[in-house]
């Protein structure tokens, strides 16, 4: 019997109310390891020592923050390795992507030490004589985040750093699939000094222990990325406990692909944008839209390449997809290949696939002949799964991609200038791209959807300001 990896409560490693497995979706004789799920009185107890913690940690000083947090950065560094090899183990992305991840995962935090020394004011004149104004950014308070599992260090970092950075207290609840990565980040922050009770992980269920985080009375803020349904419920409770919320949930990312593409540049960006990460990121390109006079070039040459991508186990070296993350998630994408065909796609690839080990393996699937009501390209599947929409014009490619209640990243493949520039003018997302595929984006600038896509403020690069501070304006008359 494995230890059993503990919560991180108050500055102390705890036991926990139960133990969850934790099982790698591309060999399933692999048993990671044991997590302790947290109780709801162990999450009363780690958002009341955040509480407790942030008293100080508010007025520690911006040199503090920005040390602890790249202390935090270095730490990551210095574990890549270990921490890349239990994203790939858990999350099943291949280990190339898990190194990119975690790497990205030290940099968000090295730009957050930045960001603290960074929280400027404003100065200004009153409308009225004698007196001036300042308005600053003050800390909210304990701060909840709930996160996914498809980007395990990555979407964790990019809470916690700002979070942190901005003089807030953290307790933060990762998915049940891949409490491992989060354990690992949980102890490198330790590992840094964090103060005790500044930063604690509680593990488990959402339905309980992201509930019981959610509705502490200590959270002033609540940061989810996640699924629509999830979204929607914590938004309610946050409003019923007037409690500050952001939320990102799903997207159905289209990518256009006009009849002046670079065929090359349009195969690529599609084959990334739809499929690597196993199609499982939010920013994914689910939709392809493509120009009918390109249509059969793009098709043939996608077609090829997608067959040709090597399906295999998250650590072996010359895989390029790793397995679906669960058997859930595996049975939900098989029935929209089904639904594919009985709504009348010709469905190329999607089946399961039997490998050496026993794990979660399936083909990409391309939906060809796919009509924009139909469900698969109205509903986020969320794996390696892409509907192909012919079109006759810019126009209906433009409608296409807006016709759908999300709105996350969108792209086009063009070489008309007066095409990208239309484009990125009426599209309806929070995120535009150009000959680059709608997944995949920098840290240092705001992440998010419009529609459906995204609530409350940005997340990520100085938008993050937003959401994890308040502003305070004071009125001094000097007499
Ligand atoms: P996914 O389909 O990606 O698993 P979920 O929205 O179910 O999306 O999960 C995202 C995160 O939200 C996970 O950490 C999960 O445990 C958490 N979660 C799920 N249900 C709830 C809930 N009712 N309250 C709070 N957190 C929840």
């Amino acid at each position: 019997m494995s230890r059993i990896q503990r919560n991180f409560v108050a500055g102390a490693w705890w036991e926990g109310a139960g133990v969850m497995e934790n099982r790698n979706p591309s060999d399933l004789d692999d048993l990671i390891g044991l997590y302790a799920i947290a109780s709801p009185e162990d999450v009363a107890d780690a958002c009341a020592a955040a509480a407790e913690a942030q008293r100080a940690w508010a007025v520690a000083g911006p040199q503090v923050r920005a040390d602890l947090l790249h202390r935090i950065a270095r730490g990551i560094a210095k574990r890549e390795t270990e921490v890349a090899t239990m994203l790939a183990r858990e999350e099943g992305k291949i280990l190339a992507e898990a190194i990119a991840e975690t790497r990205r995962a030290a940099q968000v935090f090295r730009f957050y030490a930045g960001e603290a020394l960074r929280v400027a004011g404003d100065a200004i004149a009153s409308v009225r004589q004698g007196i001036d104004i300042e308005v600053v950014r003050e800390p909210l308070g304990v701060v909840g985040l709930i996160t996914p599992w498809n980007f395990p260090i990555a979407i964790p970092a990019w809470k916690v750093a700002p979070a942190l950075a901005y003089g807030n207290s953290v307790v933060l609840k990762p998915a049940e699939l891949t409490p491992g990565t989060a354990r690992l980040l949980a102890r490198i922050i330790a590992d840094a000094g964090c103060p005790v009770g500044v930063f604690n992980l509680v593990m488990g269920p959402g339905t309980s222990v992201g509930a019981a985080l959610v509705d502490d009375p200590h959270v002033k803020a609540l940061s989810f990325t996640g699924s629509v349904p999830t979204g929607r419920r914590i938004a309610q409770s946050a409003a019923a406990g007037m409690k500050r919320v952001q939320l990102e949930m799903g997207g159905k990312n289209p990518m256009v692909i006009m009849e002046d593409a670079d065929l090359e540049v349009a195969v690529s960006a599609s084959l990334n944008g739809s499929f690597f990460s196993t199609g499982q990121r939010c920013t994914a390109s689910s939709r392809l839209i493509v120009h009918a006079s390109i249509h059969d070039a793009f098709v043939d040459e996608l077609s090829r390449q997608v067959a040709a991508l090597k399906v295999g186990h998250a650590l072996a070296p010359d895989s390029q997809i790793g397995p679906v993350v669960s058997a859930e998630q595996l049975a939900s994408n098989l029935a929209y290949v089904d639904l594919a065909a009985a709504e009348g796609c010709e469905v190329r690839g999607g089946e399961r696939l039997a490998l050496s080990t026993q794990g979660f393996f399936q083909r990409p699937a391309l939906f060809l002949g796919a009509r924009s009501e139909m469900r698969v390209c109205q509903e986020e599947i969320f794996g390696p799964c892409a509907s192909v929409i012919k079109v006759s014009d810019f126009d209906e490619a433009l409608h296409v991609a807006n016709d759908t209640a999300f709105g996350l990243s969108a792209g086009i493949c063009t070489r008309s200038l007066r095409y990208a520039r239309e484009f990125r003018r009426r599209v309806q997302s929070g995120m535009v791209m150009v000959n680059v595929p709608t997944a995949g984006v920098d840290y240092h600038v705001p992440f998010g959807g419009s529609k459906g896509s995204s609530f409350g403020p940005r997340e990520q690069g100085r938008a993050a300001a937003e959401f994890y501070t308040s502003s305070k304006t004071s009125y001094v008359f000097a007499g």
